[in-house]
């Protein structure tokens, strides 16, 4: 089949070179003319393991193509997928108009039938309202129908998640439209993932309800993370036992320094609105936000009770991890840029370092924030080392070295890697999250 998508981000671009990668003939169309003409040199905007070498292959074998030119794109493909952002409009709800617009250009573009395929998460309601805009606006006698397929990659494994989904969920009215995403997605569930077709509203939905549902185990786990440090009880403890329970389950349970990333924090709020919109209230999902808020500053919080009465104005501090997750140079909504924000307005001075986020971040924080290149580096003469981001190098470090260069040997373990019970023995005052009185 011949494909555009309209949108070459982390969803964009990863199923655009996978598509490819099945043999289909893609071109990505985006509107930034940077990162096209970077793509066009062969290189990835985004850090995603593996995507370079699927990037090299399908360029190569010329089944993958960059443009600015989207009505060209349109012209030549069967099925345009619309996967630009739907950021966090000032109400929660979405931003549609990206999206909208996109949709709008291939009515004013489509010579022929074509599958408009709406990756992007969106609200319920969405696909019936592009669907009558460009019905509004397509040239007489051209078809074009509008499915709602959402995306459920996660960031740091999006390749592997798109090669080999959990499922595809798929919301189509017309037949037609069905049976072309049937056909697209073929090879990417021979090994039984299944397809959901449904109707789009339900499609819409269950994307919302995935992510909210993730979030709210985030959030309780968070919960009952904070109930630990008050009675005196280890939520590692706590966590293993509840999830060995089938209908729980191990994964998910994580308690940490809060969630980020471009999706969570704007699904969540963006479905609250939606409900809201609705004349429902739908109060479970506004705690699990606001537990998600006040767990982003718990670290800077640890911080200020540790140092007391001095605070940490003039303090050296060393931040390990940057990226909302772990395998991602992701920034957005990353519960170090809640924590980094804290602690220069307290005053702090700091090193940070992390794998492969270090040049986004420096295009947020320019010379406020020293950034360094070796983990190590960061901890030197400082008075706190804070861990952010679960990186698996920072796992097992040299804690006798990093101990021997900090001032003080503090650590704010914020996704309860690190081995309390043996820091303590080696000298460490540690903090975690949930984990016994001492947190
Ligand atoms: P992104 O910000 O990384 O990429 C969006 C891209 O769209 C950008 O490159 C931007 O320049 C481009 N764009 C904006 N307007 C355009 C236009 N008019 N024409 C062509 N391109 C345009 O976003 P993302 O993380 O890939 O997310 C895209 C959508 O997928 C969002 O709705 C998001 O919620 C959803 N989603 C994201 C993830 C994820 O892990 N990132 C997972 C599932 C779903």
């Amino acid at each position: 089949m011949r494909i555009a998508v309209a949108g070459t981000g982390y969803v964009g671009l990863v199923a655009g070179v996978c598509f490819a990668d099945s043999g289909h003939f893609v071109v990505c169309v985006d509107v930034d003319e940077k990162k096209i003409a970077l793509l066009r040199q062969g290189h990835s905007p985004i850090y995603e393991p593996g995507l370079d070498e699927l990037l090299a292959k399908n360029t190569a074998a010329e089944r993958l193509t960059f443009s600015t030119d989207l009505a060209a794109a349109v012209k030549q493909s069967e099925v345009v997928f619309i996967a630009v952002g739907t950021p966090q409009a000032d109400s929660g709800d979405a931003d549609l108009r990206a999206a909208m617009g996109v949709a709008m250009q291939i009515a004013a573009a489509a010579e022929r039938y074509t599958v408009v395929v709406n990756k992007s998460t969106v609200p319920v309601g969405t696909a019936a309202r592009m669907q009558a805009e460009i019905n509004a606006r397509a040239a007489g006698g051209v078809q074009i129908d509008v499915v709602s397929n959402p995306e459920f990659l996660k960031e740091g494994a999006a390749i592997d998640d798109f090669m080999r989904p959990d499922r595809i969920v798929v919301g189509a009215s017309s037949e037609r439209a069905r049976a072309i995403m049937g056909e697209l997605y073929a090879p990417f569930v021979r090994t039984e993932s299944p397809i959901y077709f449904m109707d789009p509203r339900s499609s819409e939905l269950t994307k919302y309800a995935a992510n909210a549902m993730l979030a709210t185990r985030i959030s309780f786990m968070n919960e009952v993370a904070a109930l630990c440090e008050r009675v005196g009880a280890d939520v590692d403890s706590v966590r293993k036992a509840m999830g060995s329970d089938e209908r729980i389950g191990q994964k998910f349970l994580f308690p940490g320094c809060g969630y980020g990333g471009s999706c969570f924090p704007k699904d969540v709020k963006a479905l609250i609105a939606t409900a809201r919109n609705n004349g429902l209230d739908f109060t479970l999902l506004s705690a699990v936000d606001a537990v998600n808020d006040r767990q982003k500053r718990l670290l800077a919080q640890k911080a200020k009770v540790h140092f007391g009465d001095g605070g940490l104005r003039g303090k050296k501090v060393g931040v390990w991890g940057l990226a909302f997750k772990p395998k991602t140079d992701d920034l957005r909504q990353a519960p170090a840029l809640a924590l980094i924000e804290e602690l220069l307005a307290d005053g702090a001075v700091i090193a940070a370092h992390d794998p492969v986020a270090i040049e986004n971040a420096r295009g947020l924080y320019g010379d406020r924030v020293t950034f360094v290149h070796n983990p190590y580096v960061a901890a030197e003469g400082a008075d706190a080392l804070f861990l952010v981001t679960e990186w698996n190098e920072f796992r097992q470090p040299d804690f006798a070295r990093v101990k021997a260069s900090m001032k003080q040997p503090v650590l704010f373990d914020g996704r309860n890697i690190w081995n309390p019970q043996r820091l303590r023995e080696m000298g460490f005052t540690y903090y975690g999250v949930g984990r016994g009185s001492q947190g």
